[in-house]
């Protein structure tokens, strides 16, 4: 052991550091951390001078973003720190340790502290502490994707979340809809015979289990360039877990985007806008009636926020859904790209979204009547046409996203 290496496990055996069980040189995962306790899922590393180098501070950096994956918090304190100035290192750790919500096992036992009954004798897999995670902010999603390509830059994450505000006529969503959990029914062929399983849409998810969720995908996210894309569902209808997770993700570099309708109240876009690197924008009809008709709300809200961020000099990409017989006619074409030229000159991309049937099957699961029965699916050349109708209004535009 070095010197501070010494000094420091002098103030940490024995359960000294208010009355918790530290361990010295604990392997976890494929590395070694100077001490931890596994009852605060804390490390403690002591950097000593080779740590200065430009080489091992990333592979420091890259060590502790695997075991904070696993929700361990790390301190880290220079050698000098500890050998001159013990005391600040020591009010650090305290205080650290104070910061953290009561563990039911430690409550009115302040004194004599116990471990978590999570962790007790399972010392070798840390998992979180159930007090902090009942403290942490949840949201209900429906699905994770990964290694998605058309929902932002790069190879991305996309995490679905449950609610809508709107009700859409061609949602090809339905699980999204409904801002509560669903059972749903479906039907299963085994051999010949058709089998009816039950189903739970929608699950609690906290910030903790989503952040290692996403981290998982660190290395495609980083090599291409990608990150991580908020969708739905609605995701502003959950705001406040919304913006805890894109702060971790920006103290963690990773790229984030908001696929959103845009239909939420101004002081949400506000709270959330400074957050998000790009946000992917619906804008699904420009004439209020026909907006209200077939998506259950005016577009008013909508084109206030997009300009709300456009004014802001957020990040923006249209998203246009193109729905035979309600938005692809020349007129409201033409609108939309004087409207954009006129009004958000900065904006330039414009995804145009084919309508598809493949989701209708599940309508009758989710009670949500199918009114586009007749519609069909736009054919290939008339989206070219599309196509090049936005380039003419100097946007780049992809078909798919
Ligand atoms: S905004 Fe999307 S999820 Fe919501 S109803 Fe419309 S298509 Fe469905």
């Amino acid at each position: 052991m070095t010197l501070s290496e010494v000094l420091m496990w002098d103030q940490l055996k024995q359960r000294k550091m208010s009355g918790f069980h530290f361990s010295r040189q604990k392997p976890i995962d494929h590395y070694i951390v100077d001490f931890y306790s596994a009852e605060l899922q804390l490390a403690i590393e002591i950097d000593g001078d080779m740590h200065y180098r430009k080489n091992i501070q990333i592979k420091d950096k890259k060590r502790q973003r695997r075991l904070e994956s696993f929700g361990i918090h790390f301190l880290r304190f220079k050698n000098r720190e500890v050998e001159h100035k013990m005391e600040n290192v020591l009010d650090t750790i305290e205080s650290w340790i104070e910061g953290l919500p009561p563990c039911p096992s430690r409550e009115g036992n302040e004194e004599e502290p116990t471990p978590c009954p999570s962790r007790e004798g399972n010392e070798e897999e840390p998992t979180p502490c159930p007090s902090r995670e009942g403290n942490e902010e949840k949201a209900l999603i429906f699905d994770i994707k990964r290694f998605a390509i058309h929902d932002g830059p790069g190879i991305r994450v996309t995490v679905f979340f449950k609610g809508c505000p709107l009700e859409c006529w061609w949602c090809h969503n339905p699980e999204s809809r409904s801002p509560k959990p669903q059972i749903v029914v479906r039907e299963q062929k085994v051999n010949g015979r058709t089998f009816k399983v039950e189903e739970l849409v929608g699950k609690e998810i906290s910030v903790n289990h989503l952040m290692q969720e996403i981290r998982k995908e660190s290395v495609f996210m980083e090599e291409s360039g990608g990150g991580v894309t908020f969708s739905g569902g609605e995701p502003l209808l959950q705001p406040e877990f919304l913006i805890e997770v894109m702060k971790q993700c920006r103290e963690h570099g990773i790229h984030t985007a908001i696929d959103t309708t845009g239909y939420a109240s101004r002081k949400v876009v506000e709270d959330v806008m400074n957050w998000s690197d790009l946000f992917l924008y619906d804008l699904k009809h420009l004439d209020e009636d026909m907006h209200k008709k077939f998506t259950g709300v005016s577009n008013r809200t909508i084109l206030e926020n997009l300009k709300l961020l456009y004014d802001a000099g957020k990040n923006i990409v249209i998203r246009f859904p193109v729905i035979p017989g309600v938005n692809d006619d020349k007129a409201h074409i033409d609108a939309v790209r004087s409207y954009l030229k006129n009004n958000f000159p900065r904006i330039r991309r414009l995804d145009l979204l084919p309508y598809h049937n493949i989701a209708r099957h599940k309508y009758e699961s989710f009670s949500i009547p199918d009114k586009m029965r007749s519609v069909k699916e736009p054919q290939h050349e008339d989206l070219e046409k599309l196509k090049a109708a936005f380039e003419e209004a100097d946007l780049e535009v992809s078909i798919g996203g």
